[in-house]
C-alpha cells in the first residue's frame, strides 16, 4: 500500500510511528533501541480456506503481528473487518505494546485480524473461519506465549471457538490461551463492558482535575459497538447527558439526552438508529463536530482527521477507539486548547480486564463483578494519575506523557534483558 509521500506503508502505520517518533526524539533515550522498539518481532500471514454454506470454497487472509514481548507474553485482540491489512495489524500491535505497558500489565503487544465482513458470514462460516485461523496460528500462540482477545467484529462466541480449537489441538483445556470468553466457559464477569467502563473511569478522573463531574457534561459517542455502547451507557448512568451516538451508517442527536439502552435495543431490532424516538438524524461526520463538551471517538482509526479537527466543538476528546486521531488533527486540537485523552490510556480497560480473566483462568479461581470493577478502577486511576503527573512535570499534552511513560518502561525492559545472542 503506497502512501502519497513515497513510503510503502499505509497512512495509519505512519501515524502510529509518527506518535512514537515524536516522543522518542524528546526522551533522551539511547537511539540504539529505536529501531528495535518500532519493529515487530514477528508477523505471520495465513491463508484460511473454508467451505461456505453454498458449497463453494473461499480463501480468507489472516494476520498476527507480535510487536514486542520484553514485558511478558504477547497480548492483543483479533479483528474481523474488510479494512484489515498487514500495516494495520502491525500498527495496532505496536499501539498495544504501549497500552499494556502504560497500565502496568505484564504483557507485550500483539494484534491479529482476518480480512472479511463478519456481517456477511453465517454463524457456521464464521465458526469455520475462526477455527481455521486458530489452527494456522497454533505455532505462535499459547497461554504463556501470545493471548488473543476480541476486537472490532469479534466477540465472546468467536473467543469460545478459539479456545475450543486450541484446546482440542493441544489435548488439554487451556483457559489462558484467549480472553474475552463467555463467562460460562472461563470468561471474566465484567469483561464485556470493561473498555467502556475504563473510558468512563478516565473521563471522570480528568473532569475531577477541572473540578467537574460527569453530570456537568454533554457527550457525543462515535461508534455503538462494544466500546461505544457501554461507554455511552455507563456515562449516562453516572449523570452525563449523552446527546449523540452514531454507528457505521446512522446516528441520532438529542440535546436533552438520549436513552442509551433503549437506543441500543432499537438498533439491535432495526439495524439502524434512524427513526429512534424523537431524535434528529445525524451523520458520523456531523457527530464529530456537534455541540457537546466531550467527544468519544469509539469506532475505527483515522476518523478524526485534519479536515474535521478545526470544527470540533468539544473541549475534551476521549479516544475509545485505537488511533482515531491523525497526527495533524491532534496538533489542531492542541492548538485549539482541546484536551485529548489518548487511546493507550482511555481504552485500556478492555485489556486490563483481559489480564484479570487470564489470571483467573490460570488460577481457576473466579472473582465477582464488584472485585473486577474495583480492581479495574484502581488500575485506570493509577494510570491516569501517572500520566497527569508526567504531563504537569514535562509541561506536555497527555498523549506525549502517556507515550513517554510507556516507551520508557518497554525500553528499560529491553535494556535489562539485553540482546540474544
Ligand atoms: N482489542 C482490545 C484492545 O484494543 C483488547 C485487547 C485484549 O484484551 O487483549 O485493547
Amino acid at each position: 500500500m503506497a502512501a502519497s509521500n513515497g513510503s510503502t506503508h499505509s497512512a495509519f502505520w505512519q501515524n502510529a510511528h509518527h506518535y512514537f517518533d515524536r516522543v522518542y526524539g524528546t526522551m533522551g533515550l539511547d537511539p540504539i533501541w529505536r529501531d528495535y522498539l518500532t519493529h515487530p518481532k514477528r508477523v505471520m500471514t495465513v491463508s484460511c480456506p473454508i467451505r461456505l454454506d453454498n458449497g463453494t470454497i473461499q480463501t480468507f487472509t489472516g494476520f498476527r503481528a507480535q510487536h514486542n514481548n520484553a514485558l511478558g507474553p504477547f497480548k492483543g485482540g483479533i479483528r474481523f473487518d474488510m479494512g484489515v491489512n498487514i500495516d494495520e495489524v502491525m500498527a495496532l500491535a505496536m499501539i498495544q505494546t504501549w497500552k499494556n505497558a502504560l497500565v502496568g500489565l505484564p504483557y507485550g503487544g500483539a494484534k491479529g485480524g482476518i480480512i472479511c465482513d463478519p456481517k456477511k458470514l453465517s454463524l457456521g462460516e464464521k465458526e469455520r473461519l475462526t477455527r481455521r485461523y486458530t489452527a494456522e496460528m497454533l505455532p505462535i500462540i499459547g497461554p504463556h506465549h501470545d493471548i488473543p482477545a476480541p476486537d472490532a467484529g469479534t466477540d465472546a462466541q468467536v473467543m469460545a471457538w478459539f479456545l475450543d480449537t486450541y484446546s482440542m489441538m493441544v489435548g488439554y483445556q487451556a483457559l489462558g490461551v484467549v480472553t474475552g470468553k463467555p463467562v460460562a466457559i472461563g470468561g471474566s464477569v465484567g469483561r464485556e463492558d470493561a473498555t467502556g467502563r475504563g473510558v468512563m473511569n478516565i473521563l471522570r478522573k480528568f473532569l475531577a482535575t477541572q473540578n467537574k463531574t460527569l453530570a456537568d457534561v454533554k457527550v457525543a459517542v462515535q461508534g455503538f459497538g462494544n466500546v461505544g455502547f457501554h461507554a455511552a451507557r455507563l456515562l449516562a448512568e453516572r449523570g452525563a447527558t449523552v446527546v449523540a451516538v452514531t454507528e457505521r451508517s446512522s446516528g441520532i442527536y438529542d440535546d436533552t439526552g438520549i436513552e442509551v439502552e433503549a437506543a441500543h435495543n432499537y438498533y439491535r431490532e432495526n439495524g439502524t438508529l434512524a427513526g429512534f424516538a424523537d431524535c434528529d438524524e445525524i451523520s458520523n461526520e456531523e457527530l464529530l463536530t456537534c455541540d457537546c463538551d466531550v467527544l468519544v471517538p469509539a469506532a475505527m482509526e483515522n476518523t478524526l482527521t485534519e479536515d474535521v479537527a478545526p470544527h470540533v466543538r468539544a473541549r475534551v476528546v476521549v479516544e475509545g477507539a485505537n488511533g482515531p486521531t491523525t497526527p495533524k488533527a491532534d496538533e489542531i486540537l492542541q492548538d485549539n486548547g482541546i484536551t485529548v485523552l489518548p487511546d493507550i490510556l482511555a481504552n485500556a480497560g478492555g485489556v486490563t480486564v483481559s489480564y484479570f480473566e487470564w489470571v483467573q483462568g490460570l488460577e481457576s479461581f473466579f472473582w465477582d463483578g464488584k472485585r473486577v470493577q474495583d480492581e479495574l478502577q484502581k488500575v485506570m486511576e493509577k494510570a491516569f494519575d501517572e500520566v497527569n503527573a508526567k504531563a504537569d512535570q514535562a509541561d506536555c499534552d497527555y498523549r506525549t506523557a502517556a507515550y513517554t511513560i510507556a516507551i520508557s518502561r518497554v525500553a528499560e525492559a529491553c535494556r535489562l534483558r539485553g540482546l540474544f545472542p
